[in-house]
């Protein structure tokens, strides 16, 4: 079977070899994050002189590489990350894909990079969860990550745009972000470094942003904090995001509640979750705003009660509470520490959605097409 779509066929080799079902069920029974891997992936190759070619769905398995290949040396490489879930009525469905394509463009046009066509993004999605629809795991919480990734594959050590790239899609099935149920985390201000300045690739979700984040993650850890908030670069102010997460800030309580997260200014990265929970939020009633809040905003907010929850959301935990703040000029808590009620009602609003356990208002989730191979 092939299955076109603008200009790129992936051409579908089924695994010959198929885990047992016995085993499969033993490693969804405890997938933990990121460390399982489904049965089939995509490849499509890309070069300047055919554009892309060679587009495949065939068994997961290594990728030879060659050590000169341009990848390892500069880093010229952008992801993405999106879940299938298991849907209340048996179907399987993508969130907000066509969302994740497009920031994968414009990722890829930050690192100079080919952008894959959206179609093309969405069917090696199609063809890989239609191919391994048994890995999706049906516990609620639990979902199968789609890893999409894109990378310099021409072997030469010149700097300079490569002139091959390979796109990748590889699956992993994934337990709950809390097994043990949402626990509020510790975050350290970061004021010796930062993820990203005007200018940089701040906005692009590339490795090297996740490379120059691991030092200060470190310095949050000696602290005895679980993630690190990283500040504006230019006055070391300004809240931007939480590790690879970005931040809401919950004011007042109730339904007269505010929610406001830090706007876009391009250094920030564009997360799928915060744009819907922006939705979300507004369609509970409350009032959002994209805005900026300090340091001392937040620390004085917490203060004086009127800033009352706050919460970090991506696609892996959909919303974790931040519960307590420590910087080199001070500790202090948000609100009493623990979940706060508007944080996990949006938290139970947005993974409803991903379930198809309530209405799906903005179209977001993405059925895939039951077919056979
Ligand atoms: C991926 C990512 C996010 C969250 O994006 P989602 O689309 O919501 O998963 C936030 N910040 C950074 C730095 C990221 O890489």
């Amino acid at each position: 079977m092939s299955a076109t779509t603008v200009g790129i066929t992936f051409k579908v080799l089924p695994a010959a070899k198929r885990v047992a079902a016995s085993e499969r069920a033993r490693i969804l029974a405890n997938p933990g994050f990121g460390k399982v891997f489904s049965e089939h992936m995509a490849v499509a190759r890309w070069n300047r002189g055919q554009g892309w070619h060679d587009a495949e769905v065939r068994a997961y398995g290594p990728i030879p590489i060659d050590p000169g290949t341009s990848v390892l040396h500069y880093a010229q490489a952008v992801f993405e990350g999106l879940k299938a879930y298991h849907q209340q009525d048996g179907r399987i469905a993508v969130f907000r894909p066509d969302a994740n394509a497009r920031r994968f463009q414009r990722s890829a046009r930050r690192l100079a990079l080919p952008e894959l066509p959206e179609a093309a993004f969405v069917e090696a999605i199609d063809l890989v969860v239609g191919l391994d629809a048994d890995w999706v795991p049906v516990e609620p919480e639990h979902s199968l990550y789609l890893r999409p990734f894109m990378y310099a594959s021409e072997v030469n050590l010149s700097v300079h745009p490569s002139d091959e790239v390979t796109f990748v899609l590889i699956a992993s099935p994934s337990g709950s972000y809390f097994p043990s149920g949402v626990k509020p985390v510790t975050v350290w201000l970061s004021e010796d470094f930062i993820r990203a300045a005007p200018g940089g690739t701040g906005e692009a979700k590339t490795g090297g942003n996740y490379a120059g984040s691991l030092l200060a993650q470190s310095q949050a850890a000696e602290q005895g904090c679980d993630q690190v908030v990283w500040l504006d670069a230019i006055e070391h102010r300004w809240v931007e995001e939480m590790g690879g997460m970005n931040l809401f800030f919950v004011f007042g309580r109730g339904a007269s509640a505010r929610l406001l997260t830090p706007k876009l200014t391009g250094t920030l990265l564009p997360g799928v979750t915060r744009d819907a929970l922006l939705s979300v939020g507004k369609d509970l009633g409350y009032e959002v705003e994209e805005g900026r809040i300090s340091v001392e905003e937040w620390r004085a907010g917490c203060a004086d009660g009127s800033l009352t929850e706050v919460f970090a959301c991506g696609t892996a935990a959909v919303i974790t509470p931040v519960g307590a703040v420590k910087s080199a000029h001070g500790s202090w808590l948000v609100s009493d520490g623990k979940p706060g009620a508007i944080s996990m009602r949006l938290r139970q609003a947005l993974v409803d959605i991903q379930r198809g356990a309530a209405p799906d208002r903005h179209q977001w989730m993405h059925p895939v097409p039951v077919r056979s191979f």
